[in-house]
């Protein structure tokens, strides 16, 4: 689904990702792990375009987005983003949210698009939200909305980052709960987070970075019991 060869990205003269080869099937869940400033999001956010990256290729089931000719609202479709801080629209309901992308970008027809974030409000457990507006919501409730609404474009790649660090530690596991009833779905996925339960259980695979590359990757069991780079062991032990 994904495949990412030699991608480096730099600010002015700051190198940030320093040599990125990464690979993800389909299906697949991979936890990316790294201290506060290793490139965690800026290599998320190669991975739709939000930045496009210095050097190297990002292929998404097998087209080059970062070739020019390459539809970016297309690839966007197909890669459904939820970031820390929601970015909910404030000014539309929670259904408008939910349905505005499919409506304006995927041309859906507005009472099919509205069924399917009835659904997908059911399915986060926010079905009594559907009329109100973000801001009467808490934080684990937002988030749940931001995934909705990613999840209304059909996506076929979820990429997360930090989704759970903006929240109150209570609001945490309802928002976990929904990123793992995805994964038991079969839905691709990328995910930031210093969530290492999360990380534990769901995981198929956990990525660390450091310093603007991959430091380590494997199975999350195999990664917590017994990380074989010191970088790894050290940060390890940090957010243990
Ligand atoms: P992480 O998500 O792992 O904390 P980031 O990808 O946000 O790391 O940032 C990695 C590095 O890139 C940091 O040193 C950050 O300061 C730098 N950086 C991120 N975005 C920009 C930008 N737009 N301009 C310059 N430097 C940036
Ligand atoms: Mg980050």
């Amino acid at each position: 689904m994904i495949k990412v060869a030699g991608m480096y990205k730099c600010y002015k003269d700051v190198d940030v990702l320093k040599g990125i080869d990464f690979e993800v099937r389909k299906g697949e869940v991979v936890v990316v792990i790294g201290p506060s400033g290793s490139g965690k999001s800026t290599m998320l956010r190669c991975l739709n375009r939000l930045e496009e990256p210095s050097r190297g290729s990002v292929f998404i089931e097998g087209t080059d987005i970062t070739n020019p000719k390459t539809n970016i609202n297309h690839v966007r479709a197909e890669v459904g983003m939820v970031f820390q801080s929601f970015n909910l629209f404030p000014n539309l309901t929670v259904l408008e949210n939910i349905t505005l992308g499919p409506v304006q970008i995927r041309r859906e027809n507005k009472l099919s698009a509205m069924k399917n974030a009835e659904n997908l409000l059911e399915k986060v457990g926010l079905s009594d939200k559907r009329d109100v507006y973000p801001g009467s919501l808490s934080g684990g409730q937002m988030q749940r909305v931001a995934i909705a609404r990613a999840l209304a474009m059909k996506p076929k790649i979820m990429l997360f980052d930090e989704p759970t660090s903006a929240l109150d530690p209570e609001m945490v596991q309802e928002v976990l709960q929904v990123m793992r009833t995805l994964a038991n779905e079969g839905m691709t996925m990328v995910v930031v987070t210093h969530e290492m339960g999360f990380a534990r259980d769901v995981a198929d695979r956990v990525v660390f970075m450091d310093g603007g590359r991959i430091v380590e990757e494997g199975i999350a069991e195999q990664i917590f019991r017994a990380p074989i780079h010191d970088r790894t062991k050290a940060f390890l032990e940090k957010v243990r």
